[in-house]
This record gives C-alpha cells, sequence and structure tokens, in this order.
C-alpha cells in the first residue's frame, strides 16, 4: 500500500523500504503466525481504541513459543510499538492491524530451529469485512486441521491455506461462508471466525478440544452474553444437524466482528432472518469495542 509505515527490525520505516527475499522461509514454507487486531474509530469522542491488543499479543507469543519463533519484545513493547504506528498515520477510521511473526532465513530447508525470527506489523482502514448482515453458510468438505497436525490454536499461516480451499469451494457454489467439521464430526469454526449456536435459549459454542482457535471476539461474546444478557452460555461439542436445528447461528472474530448466519447447507435457520440474541450482542460488541460501556474500559487501549 502506498504511504504507508510499518514496524520492521524494531524501528517504524515506510512499508515501501522493506524487502524480504522470495526465498524466505516464511515465504516458502509458511513458517509464520499472525495476529488480526481491530482499532475502533470513536468520531464523538474523536478517539482510536485499540480493542483487546494486549490479549492479542499475549496469544500471538504463545504461538511463537509453541512454533519456536522467538520474537525478543514483550507484550508491552508490542502495544506501545503498534500504538506508535497507528498515531504515526494519525488514522480517523477503523483500522485493521496485522502483527506477522515468522522465520526469515533463506536456507533451503523448512527447519524451524534457526535464528532468524523477526516480526512485521503492518494496518490498514478496515470497515466492514463481510457488508452484509445475514450470511448464508455451509461445510466444506475440506476437514478442519487437528492440534497434532497444524496446531489452529497458534494462527500459524499455513493453516489458511486449509481456510482458503474452504472458502473457495463453498463461495464458488454461491454461498457466503464455509463452515469446517473436525475429523469427529463435530462442527469447529469458520476459515477466520468462530461460531455460536441459540438453542433453547441457551448460547452454545465449540470448545478448544475441537480444534478452534479460541477468538477473542469470542470471549467478548460469551462475557456479554452471561453479564449482560443473563443468557447460559455453554461450550461443548455440536453436530452438524444440531446446527440445523438450532434457533439461531452467527459467527464472531475480529475481521468479521458479530455476522448473524441465516442458512446453513440450505437449512434456513430459525426464522431466517437475524435473530434477537445475535442482534444485541452485535450492539453491545461496538459499544464495548468504542469504549462506550465503561465496565469494559480495559478492553479498550486509547491511541490518542
Ligand atoms: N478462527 C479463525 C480460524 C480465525 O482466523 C479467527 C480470526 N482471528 C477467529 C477464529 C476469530 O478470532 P478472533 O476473535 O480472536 O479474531
Amino acid at each position: 500500500m502506498e504511504n504507508m509505515y510499518v514496524f520492521y527490525d524494531g524501528k517504524i520505516v515506510p512499508e515501501s523500504e522493506v524487502h524480504i527475499s522470495i526465498r524466505c522461509k516464511g515465504f516458502n514454507y509458511g513458517l509464520g503466525c499472525f495476529e488480526g487486531i481491530r482499532a475502533y474509530w470513536d468520531d464523538a469522542e474523536k478517539q482510536l481504541y485499540a480493542f483487546r491488543m494486549r490479549e492479542h499479543y499475549e496469544r500471538l507469543l504463545q504461538s511463537c513459543k509453541t512454533l519456536y519463533i522467538n520474537i525478543p519484545y514483550t507484550v508491552e513493547e508490542l502495544c506501545q510499538a503498534t500504538l506508535d504506528l497507528l498515531k504515526k498515520h494519525n488514522f480517523h477510521s477503523t483500522v485493521y492491524i496485522r502483527p506477522l511473526a515468522f522465520k526469515g532465513s533463506d536456507q533451503i530447508f523448512p527447519t524451524l530451529l534457526d535464528d532468524d525470527n523477526r516480526i512485521v506489523i503492518y494496518c490498514q482502514p478496515l470497515g466492514s469485512f463481510v457488508g452484509k448482515d445475514e450470511l448464508r453458510a455451509a461445510f466444506t468438505s475440506w476437514e478442519r486441521l487437528g492440534d497434532n497436525m497444524l496446531p489452529p490454536r497458534t494462527k500459524p499461516t499455513a493453516a489458511y491455506l486449509n481456510s482458503g480451499l474452504a472458502s473457495l469451494e463453498v463461495v464458488r457454489r454461491g454461498y457466503d461462508e464455509a463452515l469446517f467439521l473436525t475429523r469427529n464430526g463435530h462442527v469447529c469454526e469458520g476459515p477466520g471466525e468462530n461460531v455460536f449456536m441459540v438453542r433453547k435459549g441457551k448460547l452454545i459454542t465449540p470448545p478448544p478440544s475441537d480444534n478452534i482457535l479460541e477468538g477473542i471476539t469470542r470471549d467478548t461474546v460469551m462475557i456479554l452474553a452471561r453479564e449482560e444478557l443473563g443468557i447460559e452460555v455453554i461450550e461443548r461439542s455440536i453436530t452438524r444437524t444440531e446446527l440445523y436445528a438450532a434457533d439461531e447461528v452467527f459467527f464472531s472474530g475480529t475481521a468479521m466482528e458479530v455476522v448473524a448466519v441465516v442458512e446453513v447447507d440450505d437449512r434456513r435457520i430459525g426464522t431466517g432472518q437475524q435473530g434477537p440474541v445475535c442482534r444485541k450482542l452485535k450492539e453491545l460488541f461496538f459499544q464495548v469495542a468504542t469504549a462506550r460501556l465503561k465496565k469494559y474500559a480495559d478492553f479498550c487501549m486509547p491511541v490518542y
């Protein structure tokens, strides 16, 4: 992108000055992991708030530890670098931030045992990701990766080939978004978002043991459902046809935010329209993300 800055090699530099080798292992073998963070612009307060940024960097450092990508920064230093980067652009709109940690060496073997560990942070304005309030989803025939295969919990770059194949398949068949099943037939998540269902007044979502990424938006939704709506929230395995029988289904994720799924595999969900629980949680989510609910002020780090 033109006229953008990035954090790279410990400094904020013009994006055009960063050159990464075509031989780099991160590029050749997907030896890397990343995060997606949003900072929400509040026009009334004229303030930009980075949403749950600490938790995102805690998750990134945990992923780096698992994958042997040793990044020489603390969570606080990464938060500060991101705040500096956002200030440098003087954004007055909602922004998506992408920290990416990877193996930078150009040795030909895909070993994780090398010391060329790098991190780059870039960003761009991003409004609604899907541009729709109601999605039609379908299960993909591609199986979701397992924890003992390519751990989805670490948000590894290579896992997004699995996500890409799933999206390719269902989007070409005319649906908006894919849903994954695990090897043992449990509902898992979407290519880049977690999934929830409302059934008999309870909010139910797959547990971490079903190979999901433990989403930060998912966590926010669970807190808001319990605390603000007084709804019971249960993490348990869900089967495919149970989703068809749900009163509501919706996705949650940093890029996706909170979006209703009104059809799964050509079966109408509930009334076939965004349901009341999804609508309320979505409203609450945006209030929290723009620091309007003081109880959750800790989730929002002001940039300016
Ligand atoms: N699952 C996958 C596979 C994802 O890529 C994402 C996006 N990071 C999520 C779930 C949602 O996680 P979060 O709410 O932390 O963005």
